[in-house]
Protein backbone atom coordinates (compact mmCIF):
# COMPACT_ATOMS: atom_id res chain seq x y z
CA UNK A 1 0.00 0.00 0.00
CA UNK A 2 1.33 3.70 -0.47
CA UNK A 3 1.45 5.45 2.88
CA UNK A 4 3.57 8.75 4.00
CA UNK A 5 5.94 7.95 6.33
CA UNK A 6 8.35 9.92 8.79
CA UNK A 7 11.68 8.54 9.47
CA UNK A 8 13.43 11.57 11.12
CA UNK A 9 11.20 14.80 12.31
CA UNK A 10 12.16 17.77 9.95
CA UNK A 11 10.60 21.39 9.73
CA UNK A 12 7.86 21.30 7.02
CA UNK A 13 9.64 23.37 4.13
CA UNK A 14 12.35 19.87 4.36
CA UNK A 15 9.51 18.16 3.65
CA UNK A 16 9.61 15.29 6.37
CA UNK A 17 6.92 13.10 4.99
CA UNK A 18 8.19 10.71 2.41
CA UNK A 19 5.37 8.93 -0.03
CA UNK A 20 6.06 5.33 -0.42
CA UNK A 21 5.20 1.54 -0.92
CA UNK A 22 4.77 -0.33 2.07
CA UNK A 23 3.62 -3.87 3.33
CA UNK A 24 -0.47 -3.67 3.84
CA UNK A 25 -1.12 -3.81 8.03
CA UNK A 26 -2.34 -7.25 8.98
CA UNK A 27 -5.07 -6.64 11.87
CA UNK A 28 -3.83 -8.70 15.34
CA UNK A 29 -6.51 -9.93 17.60
CA UNK A 30 -9.04 -6.86 18.71
CA UNK A 31 -8.10 -5.23 15.71
CA UNK A 32 -10.20 -4.36 12.24
CA UNK A 33 -8.46 -3.38 9.16
CA UNK A 34 -9.52 -0.17 7.72
CA UNK A 35 -9.27 1.04 4.21
CA UNK A 36 -8.91 4.33 4.50
CA UNK A 37 -11.25 7.24 2.67
CA UNK A 38 -10.06 10.29 4.42
CA UNK A 39 -7.89 11.36 7.06
CA UNK A 40 -7.84 14.63 8.69
CA UNK A 41 -4.33 16.93 9.46
CA UNK A 42 -4.51 17.70 12.97
CA UNK A 43 -1.97 20.82 14.36
CA UNK A 44 -0.08 17.54 16.64
CA UNK A 45 0.18 16.00 13.32
CA UNK A 46 2.56 18.86 12.51
CA UNK A 47 4.55 18.72 16.36
CA UNK A 48 5.21 15.24 15.46
CA UNK A 49 6.53 16.07 12.04
CA UNK A 50 8.70 18.80 13.51
CA UNK A 51 9.78 16.90 16.04
CA UNK A 52 8.29 19.28 19.37
CA UNK A 53 7.00 15.66 20.43
CA UNK A 54 9.57 13.40 20.68
CA UNK A 55 9.65 10.22 18.49
CA UNK A 56 8.46 7.21 20.20
CA UNK A 57 9.51 4.66 17.19
CA UNK A 58 11.68 4.69 14.29
CA UNK A 59 9.55 5.39 11.55
CA UNK A 60 5.40 5.97 12.01
CA UNK A 61 2.52 6.70 9.36
CA UNK A 62 1.15 9.88 11.01
CA UNK A 63 -2.83 11.11 10.69
CA UNK A 64 -4.99 9.77 13.65
CA UNK A 65 -8.68 11.14 12.13
CA UNK A 66 -9.45 8.59 10.39
CA UNK A 67 -12.34 7.57 8.21
CA UNK A 68 -12.46 4.11 6.98
CA UNK A 69 -14.16 0.88 5.96
CA UNK A 70 -13.73 -2.27 7.45
CA UNK A 71 -12.11 -4.52 5.25
CA UNK A 72 -11.10 -7.22 8.12
CA UNK A 73 -11.74 -8.46 11.49
CA UNK A 74 -15.38 -7.56 11.40
CA UNK A 75 -17.04 -8.72 14.41
CA UNK A 76 -20.76 -9.20 14.49
CA UNK A 77 -20.70 -5.55 15.77
CA UNK A 78 -18.98 -4.49 13.02
CA UNK A 79 -19.71 -6.13 10.35
CA UNK A 80 -17.56 -5.43 6.90
CA UNK A 81 -18.36 -3.21 5.31
CA UNK A 82 -18.90 -0.65 8.37
CA UNK A 83 -17.61 3.36 8.31
CA UNK A 84 -16.01 3.96 11.26
CA UNK A 85 -13.66 7.05 12.55
CA UNK A 86 -10.76 6.44 14.65
CA UNK A 87 -9.20 9.15 16.92
CA UNK A 88 -5.73 10.27 18.53
CA UNK A 89 -6.66 7.85 21.60
CA UNK A 90 -5.57 4.43 19.73
CA UNK A 91 -6.39 2.70 23.17
CA UNK A 92 -5.83 2.13 26.89
CA UNK A 93 -4.80 -0.63 28.84
CA UNK A 94 -8.06 -0.44 30.84
CA UNK A 95 -6.77 -1.64 34.19
CA UNK A 96 -4.36 2.01 35.75
CA UNK A 97 -5.66 4.31 38.30
CA UNK A 98 -7.03 6.73 35.60
CA UNK A 99 -9.06 4.04 33.84
CA UNK A 100 -10.54 2.65 36.88
CA UNK A 101 -11.72 6.38 37.95
CA UNK A 102 -13.45 7.04 34.52
CA UNK A 103 -10.83 9.18 33.02
CA UNK A 104 -9.15 6.91 30.31
CA UNK A 105 -8.00 10.08 28.50
CA UNK A 106 -5.25 10.41 31.51
CA UNK A 107 -4.52 6.76 31.17
CA UNK A 108 -0.64 6.21 32.21
CA UNK A 109 -0.37 3.56 29.03
CA UNK A 110 -2.27 5.20 26.10
CA UNK A 111 -1.85 4.24 22.29
CA UNK A 112 -1.75 7.49 20.49
CA UNK A 113 -2.86 6.67 16.55
CA UNK A 114 -0.18 8.06 14.03
CA UNK A 115 2.30 8.77 16.84
CA UNK A 116 2.90 5.59 19.24
CA UNK A 117 1.25 3.39 16.39
CA UNK A 118 0.47 3.98 12.74
CA UNK A 119 -1.91 6.17 11.78
CA UNK A 120 -4.15 7.09 8.80
CA UNK A 121 -1.80 9.13 6.24
CA UNK A 122 -2.21 5.54 4.17
CA UNK A 123 -4.38 3.59 2.02
CA UNK A 124 -4.91 1.42 4.74
CA UNK A 125 -4.47 1.44 8.71
CA UNK A 126 -5.45 -1.12 11.57
CA UNK A 127 -7.11 -0.21 14.72
CA UNK A 128 -8.08 -1.77 17.80
CA UNK A 129 -12.04 -2.69 17.57
CA UNK A 130 -12.53 -1.09 20.87
CA UNK A 131 -11.31 2.18 19.97
CA UNK A 132 -13.28 2.72 16.68
CA UNK A 133 -16.70 4.67 16.37
CA UNK A 134 -19.04 4.36 13.90
CA UNK A 135 -19.92 7.44 11.81
CA UNK A 136 -23.16 8.24 11.93
CA UNK A 137 -24.95 8.16 7.35
CA UNK A 138 -25.33 11.64 7.84
CA UNK A 139 -21.77 12.51 7.69
CA UNK A 140 -19.59 11.69 4.72
CA UNK A 141 -16.11 10.28 4.69
CA UNK A 142 -14.06 13.72 3.91
CA UNK A 143 -16.35 15.52 6.57
CA UNK A 144 -16.84 13.45 9.33
CA UNK A 145 -12.18 13.20 9.16
CA UNK A 146 -11.85 16.41 10.72
CA UNK A 147 -14.47 15.88 13.30
CA UNK A 148 -12.42 13.10 14.98
CA UNK A 149 -9.63 15.19 16.82
CA UNK A 150 -10.45 18.50 16.04
CA UNK A 151 -13.98 18.06 16.66
CA UNK A 152 -13.96 16.06 19.66
CA UNK A 153 -11.11 17.42 21.38
CA UNK A 154 -12.36 20.46 21.01
CA UNK A 155 -16.01 19.87 22.40
CA UNK A 156 -14.06 17.96 25.02
CA UNK A 157 -12.16 21.48 25.55
CA UNK A 158 -15.98 23.47 25.78
CA UNK A 159 -16.84 20.46 28.46
CA UNK A 160 -13.91 21.12 30.58
CA UNK A 161 -14.52 24.87 30.37
CA UNK A 162 -17.85 24.00 31.87
CA UNK A 163 -19.75 25.65 29.63
CA UNK A 164 -23.29 26.78 30.20
CA UNK A 165 -26.07 27.65 28.09
CA UNK A 166 -26.40 30.75 26.97
CA UNK A 167 -23.08 32.04 28.44
CA UNK A 168 -20.11 34.14 26.81
CA UNK A 169 -17.06 32.39 25.41
CA UNK A 170 -14.27 33.57 23.68
CA UNK A 171 -12.45 31.42 21.20
CA UNK A 172 -8.80 32.01 20.66
CA UNK A 173 -7.71 30.98 17.85
CA UNK A 174 -9.77 30.08 14.72
CA UNK A 175 -8.55 26.73 12.88
CA UNK A 176 -9.84 23.65 12.12
CA UNK A 177 -11.49 22.29 15.89
CA UNK A 178 -12.38 26.07 17.19
CA UNK A 179 -14.57 26.44 13.48
CA UNK A 180 -16.24 23.39 15.07
CA UNK A 181 -16.55 24.46 18.44
CA UNK A 182 -18.88 27.46 17.18
CA UNK A 183 -21.43 25.75 15.91
CA UNK A 184 -21.98 23.42 18.88
CA UNK A 185 -21.61 26.67 20.83
CA UNK A 186 -24.36 28.40 18.95
CA UNK A 187 -26.52 25.02 19.30
CA UNK A 188 -26.01 25.71 23.21
CA UNK A 189 -27.10 29.66 22.56
CA UNK A 190 -24.23 31.16 23.37
CA UNK A 191 -22.20 34.60 22.38
CA UNK A 192 -19.38 33.69 21.19
CA UNK A 193 -16.00 35.73 20.67
CA UNK A 194 -13.53 35.27 18.49
CA UNK A 195 -9.94 36.92 18.64
CA UNK A 196 -7.35 35.25 15.83
CA UNK A 197 -4.73 36.16 13.42
CA UNK A 198 -5.45 35.72 9.57
CA UNK A 199 -8.32 37.73 7.79
CA UNK A 200 -9.64 35.22 6.59
CA UNK A 201 -9.92 33.04 9.64
CA UNK A 202 -11.90 36.33 10.85
CA UNK A 203 -13.56 36.53 7.77
CA UNK A 204 -15.16 32.76 8.83
CA UNK A 205 -15.62 33.69 11.91
CA UNK A 206 -17.97 36.50 10.92
CA UNK A 207 -19.80 34.08 8.47
CA UNK A 208 -20.05 31.55 10.92
CA UNK A 209 -22.25 34.36 13.63
CA UNK A 210 -19.39 35.10 15.66
CA UNK A 211 -20.88 38.32 18.01
CA UNK A 212 -17.58 39.72 17.91
CA UNK A 213 -14.45 38.99 16.11
CA UNK A 214 -10.85 40.46 16.52
CA UNK A 215 -7.04 40.18 15.93
CA UNK A 216 -4.70 37.65 17.81
CA UNK A 217 -3.95 40.49 20.22
CA UNK A 218 -7.80 42.10 20.69
CA UNK A 219 -9.27 41.77 23.92
CA UNK A 220 -12.96 40.74 23.15
CA UNK A 221 -15.03 44.13 24.77
CA UNK A 222 -16.73 42.08 26.91
CA UNK A 223 -15.67 40.22 30.03
CA UNK A 224 -16.18 36.21 29.05
CA UNK A 225 -17.64 33.60 30.94
CA UNK A 226 -15.33 30.58 29.68
CA UNK A 227 -12.89 31.01 27.00
CA UNK A 228 -11.00 27.96 24.90
CA UNK A 229 -7.38 28.72 23.28
CA UNK A 230 -6.39 27.15 20.49
CA UNK A 231 -2.92 28.65 19.19
CA UNK A 232 0.10 26.88 20.44
CA UNK A 233 0.71 30.38 22.06
CA UNK A 234 1.05 31.05 26.13
CA UNK A 235 0.70 34.28 25.05
CA UNK A 236 -2.67 34.08 24.11
CA UNK A 237 -3.72 31.88 26.96
CA UNK A 238 -2.94 35.22 28.86
CA UNK A 239 -4.53 36.96 26.97
CA UNK A 240 -7.63 34.91 27.50
CA UNK A 241 -7.14 34.60 31.18
CA UNK A 242 -7.31 38.32 31.18
CA UNK A 243 -10.75 38.39 29.50
CA UNK A 244 -12.76 36.67 32.30
CA UNK A 245 -14.87 37.48 35.09
CA UNK A 246 -14.12 36.37 38.38
CA UNK A 247 -14.80 32.47 38.39
CA UNK A 248 -14.23 31.86 34.98
CA UNK A 249 -12.43 29.09 33.16
CA UNK A 250 -9.27 29.43 30.00
CA UNK A 251 -9.50 25.62 28.90
CA UNK A 252 -6.06 25.12 26.37
CA UNK A 253 -6.46 23.10 24.05
CA UNK A 254 -3.09 23.07 22.77
CA UNK A 255 -0.99 19.75 23.56
CA UNK A 256 2.28 21.85 22.85
CA UNK A 257 2.53 25.74 24.24
CA UNK A 258 5.60 27.57 23.28
CA UNK A 259 6.15 29.17 27.20
CA UNK A 260 3.56 30.70 29.63
CA UNK A 261 4.81 34.02 30.19
CA UNK A 262 5.47 35.61 33.51
CA UNK A 263 1.60 37.09 34.66
CA UNK A 264 -0.10 39.21 37.35
CA UNK A 265 -1.31 36.78 39.47
CA UNK A 266 -3.47 39.59 41.47
CA UNK A 267 -5.29 40.72 38.77
CA UNK A 268 -5.64 37.80 36.49
CA UNK A 269 -6.18 34.57 38.55
CA UNK A 270 -7.25 35.93 41.79
CA UNK A 271 -11.09 35.75 41.96
CA UNK A 272 -10.96 31.94 41.39
CA UNK A 273 -10.35 31.80 37.70
CA UNK A 274 -8.98 28.74 36.10
CA UNK A 275 -6.43 27.29 33.96
CA UNK A 276 -6.98 23.92 32.38
CA UNK A 277 -5.25 21.77 30.01
CA UNK A 278 -7.44 19.32 27.67
CA UNK A 279 -5.39 15.86 27.51
CA UNK A 280 -6.74 13.79 24.88
CA UNK A 281 -10.39 12.33 24.92
CA UNK A 282 -12.41 9.51 26.30
CA UNK A 283 -14.73 7.79 23.96
CA UNK A 284 -17.91 8.96 25.53
CA UNK A 285 -16.58 12.44 24.42
CA UNK A 286 -16.02 11.02 21.02
CA UNK A 287 -19.85 9.02 20.95
CA UNK A 288 -21.35 12.11 22.57
CA UNK A 289 -19.99 14.46 19.91
CA UNK A 290 -20.84 12.48 16.94
CA UNK A 291 -24.52 11.85 17.66
CA UNK A 292 -24.40 15.93 18.26
CA UNK A 293 -22.55 16.46 15.57
CA UNK A 294 -25.17 14.38 13.32
CA UNK A 295 -27.96 15.98 14.75
CA UNK A 296 -26.52 20.01 14.51
CA UNK A 297 -25.97 18.85 10.88
CA UNK A 298 -22.05 19.99 10.93
CA UNK A 299 -20.68 20.47 8.09
CA UNK A 300 -16.50 21.49 8.31
CA UNK A 301 -14.82 23.91 5.54
CA UNK A 302 -12.09 21.50 4.40
CA UNK A 303 -8.93 21.32 1.42
CA UNK A 304 -8.55 18.14 -0.09
CA UNK A 305 -4.70 16.84 -0.21
CA UNK A 306 -4.14 13.72 -2.04
CA UNK A 307 -1.70 11.67 -0.39
CA UNK A 308 1.07 12.42 -2.52
CA UNK A 309 1.06 15.96 -0.64
CA UNK A 310 1.20 15.38 2.62
CA UNK A 311 3.87 17.86 3.49
CA UNK A 312 2.09 20.91 1.41
CA UNK A 313 -1.03 19.61 3.86
CA UNK A 314 0.99 20.11 6.88
CA UNK A 315 2.51 23.33 5.32
CA UNK A 316 -0.88 24.79 4.82
CA UNK A 317 -1.93 24.18 9.16
CA UNK A 318 1.46 25.51 9.85
CA UNK A 319 1.02 28.77 7.59
CA UNK A 320 -2.90 29.11 8.28
CA UNK A 321 -3.00 29.17 4.71
CA UNK A 322 -6.13 27.56 4.39
CA UNK A 323 -9.57 27.71 6.79
CA UNK A 324 -11.36 25.18 8.69
CA UNK A 325 -10.03 21.53 7.93
CA UNK A 326 -6.73 19.59 5.71
CA UNK A 327 -7.58 16.27 4.58
CA UNK A 328 -5.64 14.05 2.84
CA UNK A 329 -7.29 11.42 0.66
CA UNK A 330 -5.63 8.38 -0.16
ZN1 LIG B 1 -5.17 3.28 31.83
ZN1 LIG C 1 -5.33 15.76 16.80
Amino acid sequence: MKAAILTSPQRVPDRPLLVEDVPRPEPGAGQVLLRVRACGVCRTDLHIVEGELAPLRASVIPGHQIAGEIVAGATPELPLGTRVGVSWIGGTDGKCAYCRRNLENLCDSPTFTGYSVNGGYAEFAVARSDFVFPLPAALDDRHAAPLLCAGIIGFRSLRVAGIEPGERVGLFGFGASAHLAIEVLHAWNCEVYVSTRGASHRKLAESLGAKWVGSESDRPPVELDRAVTFAPSGDVVVLALSSLRKGGVVAINAIHLDRIPEFDYDRLLWGERQIRSVANMTRADARDFLKLAAEIHLQPRITIFPLDQANEALAAIKNDSIDGAAVILP
